[in-house]
């Protein structure tokens, strides 16, 4: 599914340029435009839903084929000693774009 108000989608079709490293049918990743680590990695899935909290079965198995290929995206891309993972959850936790992404940081040591 695709929701045409949403930024992320949009840079799924191509609509909003983005710099991608990584792309597959299910997936993107890309830079992000305000990057909070020297690599600032965002994981899509090609499938619009808006928070963790709206998980099911199917879209589960679509973050597991992300959390499969991550590991070998980071490293592909600067992150050969570490990086973490980040999902924001809704207000309190400063989400801003909702279409679930996975922030991937790292490229140094990270602060907490
Ligand atoms: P969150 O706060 O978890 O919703 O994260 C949204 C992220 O998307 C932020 O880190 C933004 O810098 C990033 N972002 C917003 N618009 C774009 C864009 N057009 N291209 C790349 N990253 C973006
Ligand atoms: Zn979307």
């Amino acid at each position: 599914m695709i929701d045409k108000n949403c930024i992320f989608c949009k840079i799924i079709s191509g609509e909003i340029p983005s710099q991608k490293v990584y792309e597959d049918e299910k997936m993107l990743v890309f830079k992000d435009i305000e990057p909070k680590a020297k690599v600032h990695l965002l994981a899509i899935a090609k499938d619009h839903f808006k928070l963790l909290s709206d998980m099911d079965e199917s879209r589960a198995e679509l973050v597991k084929y992300m959390l499969l290929k991550i590991p070998a995206i980071a490293k592909e891309n600067g992150c050969e000693k570490g990086y973490r993972l980040v999902i924001n959850q809704g207000e309190d936790a400063g989400q801003t774009v909702f279409h679930l992404h996975i922030h991937i940081l790292g490229g140094e040591i990270l602060p907490w």
